[in-house]
């Protein structure tokens, strides 16, 4: 038998990389960079146990669970995102648009920048407020 076929055959039912076993890696290799300007035992002792549950993640076959905690993640990874790709799309709209949320309903609400005094009606609850847009 040759080696490529030993290699397939132990990974054969074993959990294998994902997103957050790359962010693991990743963050070991910060703390790894970092421990080179600190030199503290504490970060060596956090980085190795990222990298144990890194190579664990990956070695594991308990599939399902490996999923659960997948799962988890992305969906934290995702809101995180979202956060990220709100942030960029308000600064890149920020001479067109002004944002204020509704003192109502707490809706986000885009409006179109104009310098003054405004009432504005909510597309959400349909109720007035007052507002002013200084620059
Ligand atoms: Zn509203």
């Amino acid at each position: 038998m040759n080696f490529v076929y030993r290699v397939a055959e132990f990974f054969q039912g074993r959990y294998g990389i994902d997103k957050l076993c790359y962010l693991l890696i990743g963050i070991y290799c910060a703390l790894c960079f970092l421990n080179i300007f600190i030199h503290s035992l504490i970060i060596t002792i956090i980085a190795l146990i990222i990298a144990a549950i890194a190579i664990y993640r990956v070695f594991s076959r308990n599939i399902a669970q490996r999923q659960r905690e997948a799962q988890i993640f992305e969906g934290f990874f995702d809101k995180i995102k979202y956060f990220f790709q709100t942030i960029t799309q308000r600064v890149r709209q920020s001479k067109a648009y002004c944002f204020h949320r509704c003192p109502h309903c707490k809706a986000k609400l885009r409006l179109p920048r104009k310098r003054g005094k405004h009432t504005v009606c909510c597309p959400k609850c349909r109720q007035d407020f007052k507002m002013r847009v200084w620059f």
